[in-house]
C-alpha cells in the first residue's frame, strides 16, 4: 500500500521545544506506522529563485532562519542523513517531466524542514531530500510536482509539505494561553478542509478569489502553496486523515493532516 502523503503546518519554530497536543500528534502519526524509506520534502521557507532545486547533500547542515527565540531553539541539531542517489533520481524524474530541476549539494536544512521531522522522526534515521519552493510560481507546478513523485510513495517514500494553512504573522496575538481563534481564520480553514474532503482541486487553486478572508489567512503564498505538492501526490484512493487540527496565537493554523488510502 503507498505510503501517505502528509501536510504539516509546522507553526513557529519553538514547537520544536514543545510537549503539547500539536507536537505529541505529530510523532503519534510518525509512530503509528512503518518507518519511511526516505522523506522528500517542500518547505515554506526553500523559497529560491528559479525552477525548483533538488537537495542532493548527503549531511545538510541546518539553518536557524528565525529570530529573537529561546536560546536552546540554536542548539538543537538533526542529524538525518541526505539521500544524494535518491535526489539525483528526483531530478532525473522532474527533468523528464519538463520542470528543469537544479540539484543542489550546498543548501542546508530550513526550520520548515527540521523542526517538524525533529517532531516526526525524532531518532533522525530517516533519509530527507528536500526541495525549494520555486520563485515565481504557480499552484499547478506544485501540484505537478506532487503528481510525477507520487510514485515515490509506492516505494515507501514520504513526501511531505511543510507550511500552513492560516498563516499571518501580522495578526498573531502572542499573549498566549486561551487566545481565542479568529472568526476569519476559522473559516479559512473550513473552507480548505471542506475542498480538500471534496476532492476540489480547482477550487483550492483558486484559493486567493474564492476562500472567505484569503487575503487575511494567506497574505502571501509561501506558506499556503506546499498544500499543492501534497495535493497533487494524492491517490484516488485516499481520504483526508486529520492529523491535528487547531490554531495557535489566536489565527496561526496548525493544520496537519495525511493523505491516506482508507
Ligand atoms: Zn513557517
Amino acid at each position: 500500500m503507498a505510503f501517505p502523503a502528509l501536510f504539516v503546518s509546522h507553526g513557529a519554530p519553538s514547537a520544536a521545544l514543545d510537549d503539547d497536543a500539536y507536537t505529541r500528534a505529530l510523532g503519534g502519526w510518525a509512530r503509528g506506522r512503518p518507518r519511511p524509506r526516505a522523506v522528500v520534502v517542500v518547505s515554506a521557507h526553500a523559497e529560491a529563485f528559479g525552477p525548483v532545486r533538488v537537495n542532493a547533500a548527503s549531511e545538510p547542515a541546518l539553518i536557524y532562519d528565525f529570530y529573537g527565540f529561546p536560546a536552546p531553539l540554536y542548539d538543537l541539531r538533526y542529524p538525518a542523513p541526505g539521500a544524494p542517489d535518491l535526489a539525483r533520481e528526483i531530478a532525473g524524474t522532474l527533468l523528464e517531466a519538463g520542470l528543469e530541476p537544479v540539484v543542489d549539494a550546498q543548501r542546508g536544512w530550513d526550520h520548515g524542514v527540521w523542526v517538524p521531522l525533529r517532531l516526526l522522526y525524532p531518532a533522525a534515521d530517516v533519509p530527507v531530500v528536500a526541495l525549494s519552493l520555486p520563485v515565481p510560481r504557480r499552484p499547478e507546478a506544485l501540484l505537478a510536482m506532487g503528481r510525477v513523485l507520487a510514485p515515490l510513495r509506492e516505494r515507501g517514500v514520504l513526501l511531505l509539505g511543510s507550511g500552513g494553512i492560516v498563516h499571518n504573522l501580522h495578526r498573531l496575538r502572542m499573549d498566549d494561553g486561551a487566545v481565542p481563534t479568529e472568526p476569519w481564520a476559522a473559516a479559512f480553514g473550513a473552507w480548505v478542509d471542506e475542498r480538500l474532503d471534496d476532492r476540489d482541486v480547482e477550487g483550492l487553486v483558486a484559493y486567493a478569489a474564492r476562500a472567505p478572508h484569503a487575503d487575511l489567512a494567506a497574505p502571501t503564498s509561501e506558506h499556503f502553496d506546499p498544500l499543492f505538492f501534497v495535493v497533487g501526490a494524492r491517490d484516488g484512493r485516499d481520504r483526508v486523515e486529520s492529523v491535528y487540527q487547531g490554531f495557535r496565537y489566536g489565527s496561526l493554523s496548525l493544520r496537519s493532516f495525511a493523505l491516506a488510502a482508507q
